[in-house]
């Protein structure tokens, strides 16, 4: 959700309903650090919170990330796309950033975002988003994680609204001026 409002933040207004491919890129860079909980929840359900939070989640990995993209996107355009770059790199940035303020269940707590150089563990000291359950896959769909995902989409819905109307404003004011 927060790659949504990424997302309408860096494409023009007009250009909103069109940009798939960008969209998508944004989504997966947002997105992408929590990948380390799937394998674990489709294969032994204990280990899901152990291996969450682990190397994908440091800037060292979303640094690779990034000049992954800068290499086969250079290569496709045969440009060097250090604009689109950036953005998807404060994209997973501010992932990490996130998940430093949410609940989490097990220790280690927080992320360790500068592992292997400091392996100092980030957490708090405010948490923002309560934890989601996802122990068993009845934890998974119980209630307490209905309400923290209604919790979060309504906070993501107005960032996400007040990043679009921001960005309509401004689109706004250049045509004007154009
Ligand atoms: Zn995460």
């Amino acid at each position: 959700m927060m790659g949504v409002a990424v997302y309408l933040a860096t494409a023009k207004s007009s250009e909103w309903s069109r940009r798939w491919g960008w969209l998508f890129l944004i989504v997966l860079f947002s997105a992408f650090a929590d990948i380390d909980f799937f394998p674990a929840l489709f294969g032994r359900l204990g280990l899901a919170n152990a291996l969450h939070r682990g190397i994908t989640h440091t800037v060292l990995f979303a640094v690779g990330a990034t000049a992954l993209y800068l290499i086969l996107a250079g290569a496709v355009r045969r440009k060097f796309m250090w604009k689109p770059a950036l953005i998807l790199l404060v994209a997973y940035l501010i992932h990490l950033v996130f998940d430093i303020f949410a609940e989490d269940g097990k220790a280690p707590y927080g992320i360790a975002p500068l592992y292997p150089f400091n392996n100092t563990y980030l957490y708090g000291p405010w948490l923002i988003f309560p934890k989601i359950h996802k122990a068993t896959w009845t934890e998974v769909f119980s209630f307490n994680n209905v309400r923290v995902a209604l919790f979060e989409i309504v906070v993501f819905g107005i960032l996400i609204a007040m990043v679009a109307g921001l960005r309509l404003f401004i689109d706004r004011r250049q045509r004007h001026h154009a």
